[in-house]
């Protein structure tokens, strides 16, 4: 894996697209947009150690059971980390449809994934 803080070029872009099955939620979605990685952190209730890159995280049947909940950095962080808002979202709505933690079958982006 390579480190996002190096290496913000497509090239070098780590698996974060999750697998086909996990890619297409069209379910109920809530997206809130947090004002720093501090408050994603809040939100999402989880740590450094937990959630390094800090891009966002997804709930499960939040606010209401069925729906799902994404929270995500600002624009800014997710650029600088190298990824674009898409494909964050694209990351967290797999979660909604269940893609474990440990995100098994990850994808690296092509170009039009991004
Ligand atoms: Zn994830």
């Amino acid at each position: 894996m390579a480190d996002p803080l190096v290496c913000a070029a497509a090239a070098c872009m780590l698996a974060v697209l999750p697998p086909v099955e996990f890619d297409n939620y069209k379910g109920l979605l809530s997206i809130t947009v947090a004002k720093s990685k501090e408050e994603l952190r809040i939100l999402c209730n989880n740590t450094v150690a937990q959630n390094p890159l800090g891009l966002g995280c997804a709930w499960k049947n939040k606010p209401i059971t069925g729906s799902c909940w994404i929270i995500r950095a600002p624009d800014k962080d997710i650029i600088e980390a190298g990824y674009t808002v898409r494909l964050v979202i694209r990351h967290e709505s797999g979660h909604c449809l269940g893609w474990p933690g440990s995100h098994p079958g990850s994808r690296v982006p092509t170009a039009a994934d991004r």
